[in-house]
């Protein structure tokens, strides 16, 4: 596995912390950025830098994109020397950007025509979760892709779990990530009830927390809401695009549409860069 030449494209809040952790356990990891400046402390950890998205998927063994969306994706793989301008054959392409069930689909019939295998794997967690290599990977393709990229889940995530065919993972990530939503939803609403109620922030955080309605997301999003501090761990645009990617699949359940309301407001009064749970700060206007 230590000769294995890997290639990552997208260090953004997921991917930094992810190559971190596949560079501390001594493998070789070649990176490539559309912003370069976000290369720099990678290299001195001691990672090497592609000059194109072209050179990586001639080059390596395994290329790994962890990009915003569906258009980043398309971009990475089809642009204009990206990806599959001129790949080597054989070599496997893994998307772990959250994009659509569609999305991922073509991506595999890109690559198949291409003589590349691809596979989907999906990340649930956030940036510390990441740091620490706790991720939960919904993983998607090849079984015999899966055996051969599972030590490297290993690295990146607490458990992998292989749900089937390229499409399958995409679909589950969607599904997850309506419930996060709901439930920022559900917990900045409480909070700013308790408020109305005059009790402190973190004291309804804490009962919420020792009681069975705690979870690891009440848990990781209460020191934020008690300190207004809602620096991007989860940016509210990426859940805002997940939130349309769960509509895209057909969700029109009755607790959607306000759901999907609330997210756009927030996004509209510029809190996209934000971290997802500073809803609250749209929420307590109305
Ligand atoms: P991020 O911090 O916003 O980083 C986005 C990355 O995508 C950056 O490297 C950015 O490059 C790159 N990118 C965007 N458009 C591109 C394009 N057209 N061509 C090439 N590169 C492009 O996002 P993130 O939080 O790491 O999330 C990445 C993906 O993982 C998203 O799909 C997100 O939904 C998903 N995800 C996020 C979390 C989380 O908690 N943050 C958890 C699970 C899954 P630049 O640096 O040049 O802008």
């Amino acid at each position: 596995m230590s000769m294995i030449k890997i290639g990552w494209v997208g260090l953004g809040k997921m991917g930094i912390p992810m190559v971190t952790n596949l560079i501390r356990k001594g493998l070789s990891v070649c990176v490539y950025n559309r912003t370069k400046e976000k290369e720099r402390n990678l290299l001195k950890l001691g990672a090497t830098a592609a000059t194109s998205l072209q050179q990586l998927s001639q080059d390596c063994d395994i290329v790994f994109t962890i990009v915003s969306d569906d258009a980043a994706v398309e971009e990475v793989y089809n642009g204009e020397n990206g990806l599959l301008s001129h790949p080597k054959p054989g070599v496997l392409l893994v998307d772990m950007s959250t994009v659509g069930v569609q999305t991922s689909k073509k991506l595999a019939s890109d690559c198949s025509r291409k003589n590349v295998r691809f596979f989907e794997a999906k990340v649930s967690g956030s940036v510390k979760p990441a740091e620490e290599g706790q991720l939960l990977i919904l993983a998607g393709g090849e079984m015999q892709d899966y055996q051969k990229i599972q030590p490297l889940f290993s690295i990146l995530g607490k458990q992998s779990i292989y749900m089937g065919e390229v499409g399958k993972a995409s679909a589950a990530k969607i599904c997850l990530n309506y419930f996060l939503a709901l439930t920022f939803q559900g917990l900045a609403e409480t909070v700013l009830f308790a408020q109305h109620l005059n009790m402190e922030k973190a004291d309804i955080l804490n009962l919420i927390n020792e009681s069975a309605c705690g979870s690891g997301v009440t848990k990781m999003k209460s020191q934020p809401i008690i300190n207004n501090d809602f620096s991007p761990a989860f940016a509210l645009k990426h859940i805002t695009k997940d939130l349309r990617l769960a509509h895209n699949e057909g969700l029109a359940s009755p607790l959607f549409f306000p759901l999907q309301a609330t997210f756009q407001a927030a996004l509209q009064t510029g809190l996209g860069e934000r971290d997802a749970i500073s809803i609250i700060e749209t929420l307590r206007m109305k």
